[in-house]
């Protein structure tokens, strides 16, 4: 690691404020909305990550904070000042794309100087910077390969160098590992975790994987169709989803339409369409459930256990049925159970069992309240 370099940039006028702010920020193409009223703030040192189904407004939205393009309306704030008419070049970010857009004519040396030369820095801080940044992304022994004669994984770490050259106070990183293959993905993961730990600047990161933004973020925000639909940190983002759509996108769960028949004061008594009695739990912000309001209840599948026989801890929530399915993943098991009323559940369990139960076999499912959220339809 470049004490000289990670030092440098985390006292840098870059860094002095480095907090992104967009203020009901809309943009259209031709008439189409891409996104619409987006407000975000992100924190000057934080990981934060826009998350969300293809088309859904999040590359658009970086590209926004980058200055490739022009809000229709709002404003976008970078370090509290107003940047909606301030070029890309003169903002105080940097870009790594998932398609590495390496320079393939020049080394790997000259693709990180680049940029500095185009500033018209003087031949010697060139030369520090570049060893700087090849150091931050391991790769000085590869100073002088083209892009070519480097793996997926070489490329983006020079990606990255010649973004960090510049010493940005936001990093923006749209789908920087997309390209790679899962293992190489999930090692690239840690060394981007370990560089914004080393660095302390900005980070944005776009992604559709909702694992790499659980694993990697401070902060995540979901988007749908162009608007933001939660933000929050990744175990506020997963444990309590705000609507179905969030449940539904992070991680797997079983969402289940019902109607509310009895509001308590933090729990829901709700009745599924088959005729399953549920206690779900409610987030203090949806405080408006009336009674014979449509709604879906969610568990996630690790929040349910099963048991042959019928439990004597739980009275609530605990319904017998039968295997339908039962899947091998290795390390866990899946299973799909068909309830007395018709319901089906899937149902992970760690396997830890020597023999699987047999397929069909009469079972017992049941789950907490506190794992049971109730969300409005
Ligand atoms: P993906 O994960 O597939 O990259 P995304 O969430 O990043 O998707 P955007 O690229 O931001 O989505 O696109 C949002 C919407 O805006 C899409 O409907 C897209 O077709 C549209 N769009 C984006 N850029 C342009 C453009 N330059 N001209 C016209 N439409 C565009």
């Amino acid at each position: 690691m470049s004490q000289t370099l990670s030092a440098s940039l985390k006292t840098s006028e870059a860094t002095a404020k480095a907090d992104v702010v967009l203020q009901q920020v809309s943009k259209s193409f031709e008439g189409e909305i891409a996104i619409r009223g987006v407000d975000l703030s992100v924190k000057q040192g934080e990981f934060f990550s826009i998350l969300g189904p293809s088309g859904c407004g999040k590359t658009t939205t970086l590209r926004l904070v980058a200055g490739f393009e022009e809000p229709t309306t709002g404003e976008v704030l970078i370090q509290g000042q107003n940047v909606n008419r301030v070029p890309a070049y003169r903002r105080p970010v940097n870009t790594v794309f998932q398609s590495y857009a390496l320079f393939n004519h020049l080394s790997v040396w000259e693709n990180i100087a680049f940029g500095l030369r185009i500033k018209g820095c003087g031949k010697r801080q060139v030369q520090e910077r570049v060893a700087e940044a090849l150091q931050l992304v391991k790769m000085e022994s590869f100073a002088q390969r083209f892009p070519k004669q480097l793996s997926g994984g070489q490329r983006q770490r020079v990606a990255l160098a010649r973004a960090l050259v510049n010493r940005p106070a936001v990093m923006l990183l749209d789908e920087p590992l997309g390209a790679l293959d899962l293992k190489l993905r999930k090692q690239m993961q840690v060394e981007l975790s370990n560089l914004h730990r080393e660095l302390g600047i900005t980070f944005i990161l776009v992604t559709h994987d909702q694992e790499e933004a659980l694993s990697l973020s401070d902060r995540i925000a979901v988007m749908r169709d162009g608007e933001i639909e939660q933000v929050g940190s990744p175990s506020e983002i997963y444990e309590s989803p705000r609507t179905p759509f969030v449940a539904d996108f992070i991680g797997d769960t079983n969402l289940i339409a019902g109607r509310v028949e009895e509001v308590e004061p933090a729990a829901l008594r709700v009745k599924t369409a088959a005729g399953l009695k549920v206690l779900a739990r409610r987030l203090e912000s949806n405080q408006d459930f009336k009674t014979s309001q449509s709604i879906y209840v969610s568990v996630r599948p690790e929040k349910i256990r099963l048991s042959l026989e019928a439990p004597t801890t739980h009275k609530v929530n605990c319904f017998a049925g039968r295997l339908k399915h039962i899947m091998y993943l290795g390390t866990h098991l899946h299973f799909v159970v068909e309830l007395a009323t018709g319901d089906c559940v899937t149902v992970l369990r760690p396997n830890r069992v020597e023999q699987l139960p047999d397929q069909h076999a009469q079972v017992y499912a049941y789950w907490s309240p506190k794992d049971c959220l109730a969300l409005a339809a």
